[in-house]
């Protein structure tokens, strides 16, 4: 039987706890640990100017972010920089949409089709349904897609919500008429082993999902063709005239440390979130084995070029799967367990996404409540 550790907080065992959001909260401790290292003063006179670089493509974008971002790739080792175009967004969420708009304005005919494989990240639906744009159309699941003209695959990986590693499946004869979009904000050492520095046309990375600062509101991009750049810049401008320079400065503090620490000896912060996940997926593992009821995806170990061995993954979402033919979301929102329907995410109600960041007390009333859930 798992040990369920929530003692402390007496307040949490009759509330609702939401596991929909990713909020990433896990990490605070570390921060709080790190002190004043990350701490960032900005006088009243200080990043008053929209501009923060006039003779960069992207002006908006605070050279000491665009340094801290390269330094943190070279020191991960889990993309290239070179040659390529830095494009800061407010969270990786506004770069998703700039990118779709850069590339489907440059495409030859409209709607540019918009496909994800399923399982996908359910946000895309949102992205790319919300402002009904005659630019592109949201096709749903890549798996299948054989429209002719263009189209634009999202590839994330590892994948929100099943953790697993992905690559294009749209198989278009006339390929020059497909682009695709890498979403990588999950990779990072703490959740999936860092088996090749990517190099793709276009990568998305979120800052929330690195380091925990979600309320920062910073993503980047990295793109290799200067047309889709600069479209991408467009965008920006016309969606917020460029990125809060507050949360630049900040971001670019903390990944400055991140990165210092992950070349030291102890405070690595990628062995210290890599701890936190793979304590709670054991712990959801031997949960999930004891109840018969409940399936989780597994994953293969791989070669970690960051860490030196063969590592596991740990998923930021478990995609939580049921043997029973029931409706898994309002089992668990029965349980006061708030978690996202796998239909949202183009697969179905016998499956759900449960976030894994969130704070130790409200995962282990996670692990407490789902232990409880009997067979029907
Ligand atoms: N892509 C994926 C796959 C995500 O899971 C998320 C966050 N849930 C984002 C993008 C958005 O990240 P941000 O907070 O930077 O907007």
């Amino acid at each position: 039987m798992v040990k369920v550790e929530n003692s402390k907080n007496i307040a949490l065992s009759d509330s609702i706890i939401n596991l929909d959001h990713g909020d990433p909260t896990a990490y605070e401790e570390y921060w709080r640990k790190m002190g004043d290292r990350c701490t960032v003063t900005i006088r009243g006179w200080d990043l008053m100017s929209y501009f923060s670089d006039v003779n960069n493509l992207c002006w908006f974008l605070e050279p000491e972010l665009a340094e801290a971002i390269k330094e943190l790739h070279g020191a991960v080792g889990n993309a290239a920089t070179e040659d390529r175009y830095i494009v800061v967004g407010t969270g990786s969420t506004q770069l998703c949409q700039a990118a779709v708009h850069a590339l489907s304005s440059l495409a030859g005919s409209h709607p540019v089709s918009v496909v994800a494989a399923a399982p996908f990240y359910s946000t895309y639906v949102e992205e790319t349904t919300y402002v009904r744009s005659g630019m592109y159309k949201w096709e749903g699941d890549a798996w299948g897609f054989d429209k002719k003209g263009p189209y634009i695959e999202l590839v994330t990986s590892p994948n929100n919500p099943d953790g697993t590693i992905r690559e294009t499946v749209v198989n278009s004869p006339e390929d020059d008429e497909g682009k695709v979009i890498h979403d990588f904000a999950y990779y990072w050492p703490h959740y999936t082993p860092i088996t090749r520095r990517q190099d793709h046309d276009i990568m998305l990375f979120a800052f929330s999902k690195i380091t925990g600062h979600a309320g920062s509101r910073i993503g980047w991009a990295l793109v290799k063709d200067k047309e889709v750049a600069k479209k991408m810049v467009e965008y920006i401008i016309v969606n917020s005239i460029g990125v809060s320079k507050e949360s630049q400065i900040r971001a670019a503090k903390i990944l400055k440390v991140l990165k210092e620490n992950c070349e030291s000896e102890s405070d690595n912060f990628f062995e210290y979130g890599r701890e936190i996940m793979r304590n709670r997926w054991e712990k959801l593992r031997e949960v999930v084995k004891e109840s018969d009821v409940f399936a989780l995806p597994k994953y293969p170990e791989a070669y970690c070029n960051f860490f030196g061995k063969t590592l596991e993954s740990y998923p930021a979402f478990a995609w939580l799967g049921t043997k029973e033919e029931t409706d898994l979301v309002s089992d668990l929102r029965r349980q006061k367990v708030m978690s996202r329907a796998g239909e949202r995410c183009g697969s179905d109600k016998k499956h759900v996404r449960v976030s894994m960041l969130s704070r130790e007390d409200v995962f282990n009333v996670f692990l407490e409540r789902l232990a409880n859930m009997k067979a029907h």
